[in-house]
């Protein structure tokens, strides 16, 4: 996908971190924004810090782990735009602990969130893109954690391995249906932002996520190594849009 202008694009998880950066990025390239996300508060202020305030934008609020909701964000893409372009499928969370100490709401959870979410995406999504034709693309966010498996979070690595498997897959039934629609996954480490600071994607009443305190360890190590930051993930992930191409950040065509 070449032309980004006037192109319409849909990203999970925009109130912050990578999905905040794209979604700057993508008003940059003067594309019409649809951001989702369950945090509102942090979606307005991802609209505050648009380049431009006539860029045309809808924020829907949607937790990914419901597929009524991302059915819900397709309806009112296609009522307002009527088309969508780039698919971000973005939103994820962490927790951490091994296999054993892990509760049972917790597998779900995080499942749900970061491999479901992306599947109930595709099913929302999808169908209406192969209806409209041309070019498009879908941007699933795995993780480094989804092609080897550090120490840390069974549970994160499961759902991230699905999710790079899930991107493979759906490259293949794209091809198998001759379409345009181009598929990519990233998969990045340690970049700072919101997931590695803080416990906000945890419901309320339980612990301090530890994983999170070790991960802010190893973004300050990395960021003072010179890594990419959340806006050099945007960055390389709109190239890989326009380049048109199954893509593993960094640089890793699994094709
Ligand atoms: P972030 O915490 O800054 O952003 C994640 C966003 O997802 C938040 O705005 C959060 O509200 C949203 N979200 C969480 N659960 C949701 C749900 N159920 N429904 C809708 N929105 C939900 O973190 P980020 O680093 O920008 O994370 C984006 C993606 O990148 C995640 O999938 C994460 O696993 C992945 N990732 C991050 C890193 C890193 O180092 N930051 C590395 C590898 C992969």
């Amino acid at each position: 996908m070449q032309e980004l202008a006037g192109k319409v694009a849909v990203i999970t998880g925009a109130a912050s971190g990578f999905g905040r950066e794209l979604a700057i990025l993508c008003a940059e390239a003067d594309m019409k924004l649809v951001l989702a996300d369950r945090n509102e508060a942090g979606m307005a202020t991802t609209v505050e810090m648009l380049p431009s305030p006539h860029v045309p934008v809808l924020a829907v609020t949607c937790d990914v782990s419901r597929p009524q909701d991302l059915e819900n964000l397709a309806e009112r893409t296609w009522e307002k735009f009527g088309a969508a372009h780039l698919l971000f499928n973005n939103a994820g969370i962490a927790v951490a602990g091994p296999t054993w100490t892990t509760t049972l709401d917790e597998w779900k959870w995080v499942l749900d969130v970061n491999l479901m979410g992306v599947v109930h995406g595709i099913r929302s999504f999808v169908p209406r893109m192969l209806a409209q034709g041309g070019e498009a693309h879908v941007v699933n966010t795995a993780s480094a954690a989804g092609l080897v498996s550090p120490k840390g979070s069974s549970v994160y690595c499961v759902s991230k391995h699905g999710v790079v498997t899930l991107s493979e897959c759906l490259y293949h039934e794209l091809r198998e249906a001759e379409s345009s629609i181009g598929v990519s996954v990233l998969c990045p480490a340690f970049v700072d932002t919101g997931i590695a600071h803080s416990d906000q994607t945890r419901p309320e009443g339980t612990a301090a996520n530890p994983l999170s305190q070790r991960y802010a360890e190893q973004v300050r190590r990395a960021t003072k190594a010179g890594k990419l930051s959340a806006a050099d993930v945007a960055r390389i992930t709109l190239e890989g849009v326009r380049a048109g191409r199954f893509y593993i950040l960094p640089h890793k065509a699994i094709k």
